[in-house]
Parts: C-alpha cells; sequence; structure tokens
C-alpha cells in the first residue's frame, strides 16, 4: 500500500456523542421502567456510545397498542397535512446535518461522505413521496365490468401497524426511509434498529417528531432481533425487513403464519461488467465508489468485476493504481474516502473470504490486509485476482471492501457470468449508453446502473428497487413503494341494468346475449 493510505492514520479519533443528546435519544424507546440496557461503542476506537433499553416482548406489545391508537387519528387526517410534516423533516434533515452525521460516523465506522449518502437518500426519499403520496394513494376509476353500467373506483386504506426492522449499515436511511410512504399512507410504525446503530435511527425519529409527527404514531424498541421479532411479527398488519438473506427467510416464515403482507430487502453479491468500449477513467473512478463506499458494506455493492478481454490489461492495474491512492481513515472529517468497517464479526467475514481464496490460489493485486494501525476494524480496499468457484468470496456475500476481478471473451460471458448466482440485486455495466442499456435487461437484478455503479437505480425513486432471486422479496421506491402498505379496495356501483340475466330474462338466452357482446367487447378499442 502506499503511503497515502498512512497519511490519513492520524486523522481525528471518532468523538464521543453529547452525554444530553444520547439521553434525550434512548428516552424515545418505548420500555418499561427498569429494564436491563445494553451498550453501543464506536467502531473507530471503542469509544462508549451509550446505553439504550433491551426492551421484552411486552415492551413491543405496548409499542404496537400505543402505535394503534395514534394510527387511528393520524388516518383520519387529510394526505396533504400528512405530507407537509413530512417536507418539514426533508428540512430539518438538511438543517441538522452536521449533529446527525455525527451521530451516524460514530455509530457505523463509515467516512463522513457516506453518511452524507444515506442522509440525502432520506430526505429525497421524504421529498419524493411527500410530494407524489397524493397521486400514488387518490381513489382512482377503473374500467368496470359492464362500460356504462358500473361505475369502478380503486380505492387505498392503510395496513394499519407497520413494523420496520432495520440494519446496521445505513442505519439512517434505511430506518426511516421505508417507514416514510408507510406513515404517508396513513400508517403507524414500529421500527426496531439493529442493536449496533440505535442512535442514528432514534436522532431521524426525533426529527420526525420535531417536524409534527405525532410523538406516538413512531414506536421504537430496541434489543435483539431474534427476541422482538417474533412478538412484532405477531402484531403487527404488515413487515418491512432489510437485512440477509438468511433473517429474511425466518422473518417470511414468520409472515406466512399469520398471512400478513411483508417486503424484504437482502443480501447481494453485484457484479460491474466493464465492456472494451467503456470510458476507462470514468469506469475506474465509478469501481472505487462501488466497491468501496461504506468500506463495501452496501447491499448494492460491487463484489464481482468481470472485464472484457479487450481492455482487462488497461483497465485493471489503472483500477489498482487508484484504489492504492485511497484515502482512509478515522474521525468526523470528509478527507477519508473509506471508513472503519462496523464490527469484528464484519471484521471476520472479510478476513475469513480473502484468506480462503489466496489460500486457494487467488492473487492480491493490491489490499489483503486488516489496518490496526487506522483502528482495530480497519480493513484494506482489497482487488483479488483468480477468483474461482468453490472459494467462499466467489459465492458468499462479503460485505466488506472486496473486490473479485475476472477476465471474460465478451458481452456475452460476462453477462452469463453474472448471472451465475443465487442473488439479483444490483448490476453495474459500464459501456456505450446505447450498448449497457440493450445489455441491461439481460442481467437478472433488480436494478442495473448503466455508466453508474448504485447510485443512479437507487436514488430514481419513482422507480421501483429491490431484488430478484435470493435478493429479495417485494420492492420499495415508486408506486410500489408505497401502496404495499395498502389495503387495495374495489367499489362498483351498478346501474339500470345488473350483471346477470335481467328479470324474465331465459338463462340460455342470456348466455347467447352475454357470448355476442363479449365478442363484440374484444373488437371495442377502449375496453381492455
Ligand atoms: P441481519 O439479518 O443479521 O440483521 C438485520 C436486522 O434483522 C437487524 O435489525 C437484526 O437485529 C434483525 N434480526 C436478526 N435476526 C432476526 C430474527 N430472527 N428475527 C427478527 N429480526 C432479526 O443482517 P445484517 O447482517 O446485520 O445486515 C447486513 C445484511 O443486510 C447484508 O446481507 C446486506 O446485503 C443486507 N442489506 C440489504 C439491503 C437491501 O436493500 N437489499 C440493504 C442493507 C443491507
Amino acid at each position: 500500500m502506499t503511503s497515502t493510505l498512512d497519511r490519513t492514520s492520524d486523522t481525528t479519533s471518532g468523538s464521543p456523542l453529547d452525554p444530553a443528546l444520547v439521553a434525550r435519544l434512548a428516552g424515545l424507546v418505548t420500555a418499561a421502567e427498569g429494564r436491563a440496557t445494553q451498550s453501543s461503542y464506536s467502531p473507530f476506537d471503542g469509544a462508549l456510545i451509550g446505553d439504550v433499553p433491551t426492551c421484552t416482548p411486552e415492551d413491543v406489545d405496548e409499542a404496537v397498542r400505543r402505535a394503534r391508537t395514534a394510527q387511528v387519528r393520524w388516518a383520519a387526517r387529510p394526505v396533504a397535512e400528512r405530507c407537509r410534516i413530512l417536507l418539514r423533516f426533508h428540512d430539518l434533515l438538511l438543517a441538522e446535518q452536521k449533529q446527525v452525521l455525527d451521530v451516524t460516523q460514530v455509530e457505523t465506522g463509515k467516512a463522513r461522505h457516506n453518511a452524507f449518502e444515506e442522509l440525502a437518500d432520506a430526505a429525497m426519499t421524504a421529498r419524493y413521496y411527500a410530494h407524489s403520496a397524493p397521486r400514488h394513494l387518490k381513489a382512482t376509476r377503473r374500467q368496470g365490468a359492464v362500460p356504462g353500467l358500473t361505475k369502478t373506483v380503486e380505492h387505498h386504506h392503510p395496513k394499519g401497524v407497520v413494523g420496520v426492522i432495520s440494519p446496521w449499515n445505513y442505519p439512517l436511511t434505511l430506518a426511516v426511509s421505508d417507514a416514510v410512504p408507510a406513515l404517508l399512507a396513513g400508517n403507524a410504525v414500529v421500527l426496531k434498529p439493529d442493536a449496533q446503530t440505535p442512535f442514528t435511527a432514534l436522532i431521524a425519529v426525533e426529527l420526525l417528531v420535531r417536524a409534527g409527527l405525532p410523538r406516538e404514531l413512531f414506536q421504537v424498541v430496541t434489543g435483539a432481533g431474534p427476541e422482538l421479532g417474533p412478538p412484532m411479527i405477531e402484531r403487527v398488519d404488515y413487515l418491512m425487513f432489510t437485512g440477509s438473506t438468511r433473517t429474511g427467510r425466518i422473518i417470511a416464515e414468520q409472515c406466512a403464519r399469520r398471512l400478513i403482507g411483508f417486503s424484504a430487502e437482502l443480501g447481494g453479491k453485484n457484479p460491474m461488467l466493464v465492456l472494451a468500449d467503456c470510458d476507462l477513467d470514468k469506469t475506474v473512478e465509478g469501481a472505487v465508489r462501488a466497491c468501496f463506499s461504506n468500506s463495501g458494506q452496501l447491499c448494492i455493492s460491487v463484489e464481482r468485476m468481470y472485464i472484457e478481454d479487450a481492455v482487462y490489461d488497461r483497465f485493471v492495474p489503472a483500477f489498482v493504481d487508484r484504489v492504492q491512492r485511497m484515502r482512509i481513515g478515522s474521525g468526523l472529517g470528509w478527507e477519508p474516502e473509506m471508513g472503519s468497517l462496523v464490527s469484528k464479526a464484519q471484521l471476520d467475514v472479510v478476513r475469513r473470504h480473502v484468506d480462503d481464496a489466496v489460500a486457494k490460489g487467488a492473487r492480491v493485486l493490491t489490499g489483503g490486509r486488516p489496518r490496526p494501525d487506522l483502528g482495530a476494524l480497519f480493513y484494506e480496499p482489497t482487488v483479488l485476482e483468480g477468483v474461482s468457484d468453490g472459494m467462499e468470496l466467489m459465492r458468499d456475500e462479503t460485505f466488506g471492501p472486496v473486490v473479485a476481478v475476472s477476465r471474460v471473451r465478451d458481452a456475452d460471458e460476462a453477462v452469463e457470468r453474472a448471472n451465475d448466482t443465487c442473488y439479483g440485486l444490483n448490476a453495474s455495466i459500464w459501456s456505450s449508453a446505447k450498448r449497457g442499456a440493450e445489455i441491461a435487461p439481460r442481467i437478472q437484478a433488480g436494478t442495473v446502473n448503466v455508466n453508474e455503479g448504485y447510485a443512479a437505480a437507487w436514488a430514481s425513486h419513482d422507480s421501483p428497487m429491490g431484488g430478484m432471486k435470493d435478493s429479495g422479496v417485494g420492492r420499495r421506491h415508486g408506486r410500489e413503494g408505497i401502496l404495499k402498505y395498502c389495503e387495495s379496495q374495489t367499489v362498483a356501483v351498478q346501474r339500470l341494468l345488473p350483471v346477470g340475466p335481467i328479470p324474465g330474462m331465459a338463462l340460455e338466452r342470456y348466455a347467447k346475449v352475454m357470448t355476442v357482446a363479449a365478442r363484440a367487447l374484444k373488437k371495442t378499442p377502449f375496453v381492455t
């Protein structure tokens, strides 16, 4: 590694948060007096951040009860009023960004620009849904059973109480951005953030309340997922889950038993295709962002690269050179491009995957080791060549700053290898815009970015985002991302004639009339 890494090793270490803020945020958790507490520590330097209650199933019960009561009054308020509150939340997020970014960084160890990325995403999601919810939710006239005689209207009612279980990697946006459409649709929310990152979720909830959201409408319970997940699923009307595929399967079974809807945003092993006609400089920069944002702890980040033979020998050295010049460091400044991993468990997975691949013959082109001189949980951005099936790194999600590069004959082989996985979350293609857009639909992934790593599709909030295959069920964003929190209802008003034989008509005659009508309707252009 170059000395650039060492130059950032002396940046300011992560500071503990203001104790008054920590106490205020912990006070937002719904927990009975005297509950045991659990502490969170900063990945930067191991400093104690603060304690939150270890909630119990009884606390979950109380949180859902409060949420249910508050939801009735909330659903009675006009959509436009709910939207105004979410737009104030958007403004508050931007105005209070210094404090929000500090909390997010101290709790996750991520670089400041990655913390900003999720703050901006939460603000943009709030803006998008606050502007579009009235359109998505409004009662809509539909084609009736008998044209001219049946007036049919589709309504969207809130489900009631929506449970949200969120992970630690983007603890701000993944805690609130899926809750925003649920709230706008007239639901209450009970959130269980990851045990490692409660304060980031809580500061967002505090801003929602400051923006005017009724305090009881957004409940938070803190503690271990396996303890609080089952009682939550027993009580809520819909569950939004973001996390690993393993946990997603457990939750899917529990939701199925209660016959409640759920949406799951799960893991990925996302491919990047570098084709011969790409812009080399832009591709190198894009690859660094795609692979190492949030130290690779991003569900949509790239872990496999398939590079067309004609460009491999120019792209790989340029990419490796750029990775070696990445600025890594801890602290609350804007300088580091990449921060820490979140936990020892995460560091262990990264080490295990790299060591296993190297032991089985992979070559380290750069990186490949922890950096305890920067912080106990730092790992170098790593590029590996010669990775093959049979290595853990090739099949399983690493969720760290590691990417495997492979040479492919042509675009067809790149597509084939990109699709050779049980996952289907995100993909990235670097080529001419036209060729990239033509190849994209052949990739089995919920989002495909052309000449961008992940941000173009993710931030297209008007369009659905989610996983194919083992990467998820359902979608967030766009129309699907709000209507999943609604019960759709069809109200059909029949006029003049019944949908059946008119009184006195023989049944056989009725069947003949209907047969003639069906043939005529098929030829009528405005009837679908
Ligand atoms: P995880 O599944 O272990 O935990 C996620 C959440 O689920 C946490 O809040 C945890 O407490 C809770 N949980 C754990 N076990 C539970 C159980 N039995 N019942 C109910 N809740 C339970 O995931 P993780 O490893 O902490 O997070 C990283 C994973 O999340 C990666 O696989 C990543 O790809 C995925 N992820 C996906 C997206 C997406 O949008 N598709 C976004 C971020 C992260």
